[in-house]
């Protein structure tokens, strides 16, 4: 299940501030995570040659497209060993203060719940079952339907979007608990850098000049300050 959620978030695309769409196939597993603080758009992976040295860096894509010359961004370019030493910093902050990362867990998992419309689903449901009766019966003795007809469409419409709001609360409320579940598992900080686990938990980091910041899927989120 993790596994194909990764790849429906691959698929993504990502509507640049230049209204440019990208698609982006890289299975790395940084790319699409990694965000520009200054101008929005999404930082991608580059092999760096200076001097006969090799070295990755991850830049803006604003700074390496020059065409599109509108958006002047002027953000760091960030090797590639800084972004991993960012993400096992934001991960051992939450396992350092376990306790009250996991009461703001328990709290978005009860801000999730309070948004629920099981209610409302149950009720279109029931009046559609209604008007799908009373068409027939209108159909039967030949009278004009087409208001009824009209009327169940737009149900089964609001149906459809109850239906995603639904599935979006759920898939929130199981990011959540696999945090929560992470962190009661994980007794000591994490000594270097594992990305199943950063695929697991991350969802976003931003770039700005003087930090970074690093939003987990659960929600909570953590400054890593230069
Ligand atoms: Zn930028």
């Amino acid at each position: 299940m993790q596994a194909q959620e990764e790849l429906v978030r691959r698929r993504l695309v990502h509507k640049s501030p230049n209204g440019k769409k990208r698609v982006f196939s890289s299975s790395h597993c940084l790319s699409n995570i990694v965000y520009c603080g200054e101008c929005g758009e999404l930082y991608r992976r580059i092999h760096w040659y200076n001097r006969g040295k090799k070295s990755i860096v991850w830049r803006c894509i604003s700074r390496l497209e020059t065409t599109s010359a509108n958006v002047s961004c002027h953000n760091r370019t960030v090797p590639e060993s800084r972004l991993e030493q960012v993400l096992v910093k934001a991960i051992n902050r939450t396992i350092c203060d376990k306790d009250d990362f996991l009461a703001v867990l328990q709290k978005n998992i009860e801000t999730v719940l309070s948004h629920g419309n099981d209610r409302a689903l149950a009720d279109i449901e029931k009046r559609l079952k209604e008007l799908q009766a009373e068409l027939l019966k209108l159909a039967a003795s030949n009278t004009d339907y087409e208001k009824v007809g009209n009327e169940i469409y737009r149900l089964r419409d609001e149906k459809q979007k109850a239906l995603m709001e639904s599935a979006n609360r759920n898939e929130v409320k199981k990011r959540i608990a696999d945090m929560g579940a992470f962190l009661r598992d994980q007794p000591t900080e994490i000594t270097e850098y594992d990305e199943s686990l950063v695929r697991r938990l991350i969802e976003k980091v931003t770039v700005y000049e003087d930090k970074f910041v690093v939003e987990f899927k659960s929600g909570v989120k953590v400054d890593v300050d230069e």
